[in-house]
């Protein structure tokens, strides 16, 4: 049986009451993700020390920003961009993938030009970094038990799916393990590397679909576009 190519990526932790039984299970079944992390999560030693357990164990770990306090392209004050994105990459230090991974921060899982400033293309691209975007976005952070029916959907869906879960301790992780069975089970099989569609810039090469994703300065995305975020994410193609 012919199933989807699967990238699966954790992000918004470390989170001791998660990471670990995430890390466990990945262990346990011989898969590798990428952690997309919060960099004033690491701050603290433990949470860092969860950072470093994935990265010890091969996964990979990315940037995904120092607060999560919204989506840069909502965010035209100079400095802001830096202030997410090169303090987290320094807090990183020796744990950072060398293609320097860093995920925007979605709003919701909605792809568009408010992932990005015109300030933080310019300082991704300064900086040598790989965008990484996705495709499959279930909800499990505000549907910690339903997401695995919506997240099998959306990966059967597509040949080359880029998975959003997240290692937040409200439970959704519980699920994790007989949701990646049940994907085997359907003929998936699992890669560590992304597919180019979710690459609009890698290693500080812009890619075409680059612009999608960078506001207009000055340009400002309605309340009302966030908070009307569906289960089915936008999708990059
Ligand atoms: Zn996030």
């Amino acid at each position: 049986m012919q199933g989807p190519a699967v990238t699966l990526s954790f992000d918004n932790g470390p989170e001791p009451e998660a990471t670990p039984a995430v890390l466990d299970v990945l262990r346990r079944r011989g898969l590798k993700a990428t952690f997309f992390v919060i960099g004033q999560k690491l701050q603290e030693p433990a949470r860092r020390a969860l950072a470093k357990r994935a990265h010890d164990e091969g996964h990979w770990i990315g940037n995904h920003s120092w607060t999560h306090s919204g989506p840069l392209g909502d965010r035209h004050d100079p400095g802001h961009a830096e202030a997410e994105i090169a303090r987290t990459e320094a807090e990183l230090g020796p744990l950072a993938h060398a293609d320097r991974l860093f995920r925007p921060v979605g709003g919701g899982g909605l792809l568009g030009p408010h992932l990005l400033s015109q300030e933080a293309r310019d300082l991704l691209a300064a900086g040598r970094h790989t965008i990484v975007t996705w495709s499959a976005v279930p909800g499990d952070w505000r549907d910690p038990d339903g997401w695995p029916e919506v997240a099998l959907r959306q990966c059967l869906a597509e040949p080359r799916p880029v998975l959003v879960l997240h290692d937040l301790p409200n439970g959704a992780t519980r699920h994790l393990d007989a949701f990646l069975g049940r994907l085997e089970d359907a003929g998936a099989t699992f890669h560590q590397d992304f597919p180019e569609a979710c690459l609009p810039m890698w290693r500080g090469l812009p890619g075409p679909d680059l612009a999608a994703y960078v506001s207009a300065e000055g340009e400002m995305r309605g309340d009302a576009r966030r908070d009307g975020v569906s289960e089915t994410p936008a999708r990059s193609g």
